[in-house]
């Protein structure tokens, strides 16, 4: 994967995002303050302004997911700006100017132990680590039809999220009442699995 596989993957993720800004925003109503949607909106929009403006300069892999992780802490206010940036910005420091699958399941592995640190969370708090760590395990796994498996996973894992409690975040204030509705973040995530997938099949 090159810089522009890693551009397509976040103008892809941008896209997606903002289709599903007003399902972000309704499933943070549930659980949240109803603003995830308009805050990744927003985040990737800037994103999208800042690679452009970046021109040439942002050429490889690394400097792409810099831009991308720093722009989001900057613009996105909420708990989901600095993890996503987290992220991103830990992505973006590992990463080669061509990355195999096996360089970015270590990366995808360290930006989740980042975003654990950022967030003092974990698997099973109802968050988007929900969807990173079963993610993880299949791009570790590597093999047949992976972006399809990559998709699959993200989404049932954000479903998984439905009947968990919530431990971090917003949505644990309701404590035993944040049961029965998808984590937003945990969406948000799948969406952004979604367009990794997508741009490996060749199809962003
Ligand atoms: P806020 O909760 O500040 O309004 P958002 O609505 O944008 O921020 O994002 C909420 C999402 O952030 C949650 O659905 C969850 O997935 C994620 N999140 C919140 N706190 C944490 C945390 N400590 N660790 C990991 N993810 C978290
Ligand atoms: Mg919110």
């Amino acid at each position: 994967m090159d810089a522009e596989v890693f551009r397509a993957w976040i103008v892809s993720a941008a896209g997606a995002i903002e289709a599903n800004r007003d399902h972000l925003t309704q499933l943070d109503a549930a659980i949240g303050d109803a603003d995830h949607g308009i805050n990744l909106s927003r985040g990737f929009t800037a994103v999208l302004g800042a690679l452009e403006a970046g021109g040439a300069k942002v050429a490889t892999p690394g400097a792409i997911l810099t831009v991308t992780g720093n722009t989001l802490i900057s613009k996105v206010g909420g708990a989901s700006g600095p993890l996503y940036g987290t992220l991103f910005l830990s992505l973006g420091k590992s990463l080669a100017d061509d990355v195999s699958q096996e360089q970015m399941a270590e990366a995808f592995a360290a930006a989740i132990e980042a975003v654990k640190a950022r967030g003092k969370s974990d698997a099973g708090h109802k968050t988007m680590l929900d969807v990173f760590v079963p993610v993880l395990a299949v791009l570790r796994e590597g093999g047949e039809d992976l972006p399809a498996r990559l998709k699959a996973t993200a989404n049932r894992a954000a479903e998984n999220t439905i009947p968990m409690r919530a431990i971090r975040g917003r949505a644990s204030f309701l404590g035993e009442r944040s049961i029965g509705h998808m984590d937003p973040g945990a969406r948000s995530s799948a969406l952004i699995v979604d367009a990794v997938a997508d741009v490996m099949e060749g199809r962003a």
